[in-house]
């Protein structure tokens, strides 16, 4: 896909028996006569270091690897297309991709799991990350998002905490469950996400069978400078398919690029997967008086709130020619919005906007959105950045550098301003405390989503892991996470992790616990 692609091909191999190729040169186009032998002070002696050619191989070999994304550094990436299939959306908001029925836009999907290393297997438990990038003529959009509709925690000053225990201890490097489940049984708020996370799509059977969301809630715009709330779906047409844990775990060790390679195979086969885009639509001025805040990023917009309406269709039908060039440096930032959508109050989101980009410069370098996979194709960039590492344009050439000024140049565009969105308050450091409900919707996935038998491999998923945890009163914690959410659920995993549930469960939750099923009354009962 990239236009400066060279003159050979391998995976699709054109088998070259013309023998008609480009000579091999140095970087700076010197022929290489040997790439075979270096030279050596005579047949036996040491290398000479005018070897200039072998140098510049194996400088370039010593510095292929760049940092690995902290988070999410394992995935793969694919090309395609957004369609609008129906235009109500574009009432909401100005952004050109919605504009009318049958408008294409191209797009750049990537797929991760969160945790794992660059080299790390595909079918771990795990959410997934799904980050589109579509290329828009408004300018870039990315719609960074997961394939879980919530997330772990809703105060971005706890992100780092809870990746650490995602991660291999610190002393001997090495993944043990423990620091997850102490992080968790701390941190109640998590219970939605965990909650989902050891049901059955926390292993989905491959990426074009997992449903994508934007999880956070952001805003749409229109030219009357109306606001609107709006969440994103992304629904599989494939039908939604995962993988029992022990399949999961045999394939890890049999196929670590699983998922990569069931995505490359599709597309290579002209089996092109797609998914519907829908969203839920909330008016500004409900979102003060919704009993939800809209906000928290560990609650969804039940559907009969707020009904998915169907924007269009989103098709992958385009591998990349190179993995590096295209998937390693692809880029991704909520950040990047175009006008017509922008961002809510969600702190979590609040959070990811200036932390994306900085890890992408840490990662790529400054230059980072110049590199072809992240540049616009349908917009231009006009600005007055100039110079750092790898300018590799012409630098905005000889204009002026700044801006206002008399001798052209790009100019802003007041028309694209989002509407002014009122805030109160003091400055301070707030805890969310109003309208949060840590319970009711892990409850209502576990009785109301669930079947029996998803229960069942729950319970099965949880106690596997639970069991490796160090300390008793980790997993005390936990348990009555758990039977806060849902009593019968919470009993069973006391049991199976060989506990007397009447023991270690705190004597007012077993009082009230008929109560809690009735999960709209839990809240003030429990938090
Ligand atoms: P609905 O019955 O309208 O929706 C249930 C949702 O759950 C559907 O989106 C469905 O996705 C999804 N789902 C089905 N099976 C599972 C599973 N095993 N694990 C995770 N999600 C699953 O109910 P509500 O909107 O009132 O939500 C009830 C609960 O469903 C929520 O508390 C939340 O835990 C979960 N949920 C809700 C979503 C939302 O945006 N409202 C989105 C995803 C989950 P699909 O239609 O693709 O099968």
């Amino acid at each position: 896909m990239s236009e400066d692609s060279p003159n050979h091909e391998m995976g699709d191999a054109d088998f070259d028996d013309e023998h008609q190729r480009d000579p091999l040169t140095t970087n700076s186009g010197e022929a290489v006569p040997d790439n075979q032998n270096s030279r050596s002070a005579g047949v036996g002696g040491p290398l000479l270091m005018e070897d200039y050619h072998y140098f510049e191989k194996m400088a370039q070999f010593n510095r292929e690897r760049i940092p690995e994304r902290v988070v999410h550094a394992k995935g793969g990436g694919a090309y395609g297309t957004f369609t609008v299939t129906d235009d109500r959306i574009s009432e909401y908001t100005m952004a050109d991709i919605f504009s009318e029925e049958g408008k294409e836009t191209e797009l750049f999907i990537r797929f991760s799991t969160v945790a794992g290393p660059r080299g790390s297997p595909d079918t771990v438990r795990d959410p997934r990350g799904f980050a589109v990038k579509f290329y828009t003529e408004d300018g870039n959009w990315d719609m960074v998002g997961n394939n879980t509709p919530v997330f772990f925690v809703r105060d971005p000053s706890k992100f780092s905490d809870f990746i650490h225990t995602q991660k291999k201890l610190p002393s001997k490097d090495i993944n043990e469950p423990t620091p997850q489940w102490d992080f968790w049984s701390l941190s109640p708020e998590s219970l939605h996400q965990v909650t989902w996370l050891f049901g059955d799509r926390g292993i989905p059977a491959s990426w074009r069978t997992m449903n994508g969301y934007s999880s956070h809630t952001y805003s749409l715009y229109n030219e009357s400078d109306e606001r609107y709330w709006v969440k994103f779906h992304f629904k599989t047409d494939q039908g939604i398919d995962n993988l029992p844990q022990e399949k999961a775990t045999r394939l890890a060790g049999e196929n670590p690029d699983y998922h990569k390679q069931d995505l490359w195979d599709a597309i290579e086969d002209g089996e092109y997967p797609s998914w519907t885009v829908k969203v839920q639509i909330m008016p500004e001025t409900d979102a003060e008086a919704y009993h939800i805040n809209p906000f928290d990023l560990t609650r969804v917009w039940p559907h009969d709130d707020y009904p998915l309406m169907e924007v269009g269709t989103m098709e992958l039908n385009e591998n990349p020619d190179n993995y590096f060039a295209e998937v390693e440096q692809s880029a991704f930032s909520p950040a990047h919005v175009v006008p017509g959508i922008a961002h809510s109050p969600d702190k979590m989101l609040q959070g990811r906007i200036p932390s994306y980009d900085d890890t992408h410069r840490h990662r790529l370098g400054v230059n980072f959105e110049d590199i072809p996979v992240n540049r616009p194709k349908e917009a231009s960039k006009n600005n007055y950045h100039q110079d750092g590492q790898m300018r590799i344009d012409d630098n905005n050439g000889g204009g002026p550098n700044y801006e206002p000024n008399s001798f052209g140049g790009p100019v802003e565009q007041p028309s694209v301003e989002q509407p002014p969105l009122a805030v109160s308050g003091n400055a301070d450091r707030y805890e969310m405390k109003e309208r949060i409900d840590n319970f009711k919707q892990p409850g209502d996935l576990l009785r109301e989503v669930m079947s029996q038998d998803e229960r069942d491999r729950f319970v099965e998923n949880v106690t596997g892991n639970m069991a490796g945890v160090s300390e008793d009163e980790i997993k005390h914690r936990q348990i009555t996470l758990f039977f806060k959410a849902d009593p019968k659920i919470g009993r069973r995993i006391a049991t199976e992790l060989g506990y007397d549930p009447e023991a270690i469960i705190d004597d007012k939750l077993l009082a009230v616990e008929d109560e809690i099923s009735d999960a709209d009354v839990v809240a003030d009962l429990l938090e």
